[in-house]
């Protein structure tokens, strides 16, 4: 199985690595869409949140924990920033493995596009 993501943390493919611990590693997005997007990841590949098993509850919550960590550090936690995990084609997923993005620095639309 090839996996960009997999391979990222596996240290196989560089990527800017804002934190790593031993459940998952996070790293700026290669094409920011605000000020800040970075993209917290599980080390574990699971192809989508379809795909999410009994006892990976923890896990998931880690990954938003972790998240809230960086955007505090980065200085966007309190103005607000957004945390989403697309699922499939029509909600824009192209990384078959899950990955939290964390977008902030700037005033987020809603309804989102
Ligand atoms: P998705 O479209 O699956 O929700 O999000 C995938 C994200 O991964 C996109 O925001 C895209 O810019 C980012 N991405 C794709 N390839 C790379 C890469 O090689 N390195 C990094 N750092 N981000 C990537
Ligand atoms: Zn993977």
């Amino acid at each position: 199985m090839d996996c960009l993501f997999c391979r990222i943390a596996s240290k196989k493919a560089a990527a800017k690595i804002i934190h790593e611990d031993d459940e998952c590693i996070a790293f700026e997005d290669i094409a920011p869409q605000a000020p800040v997007h970075f993209l917290v990841v599980p080390k574990k590949h699971i192809a989508t949140t379809l795909e999410l098993k009994d006892g990976d509850e923890a896990l998931i919550g880690h990954l938003y924990r972790v998240a809230g960590r960086i955007a505090q550090e980065k200085d966007i936690a309190v103005r607000g920033f957004r945390m989403v995990m697309n699922t499939n084609p029509e909600a824009g997923q192209s990384v078959y493995h899950i990955h939290l993005h964390v977008l902030g620095g700037r005033r987020m639309h809603w309804p989102p596009g």
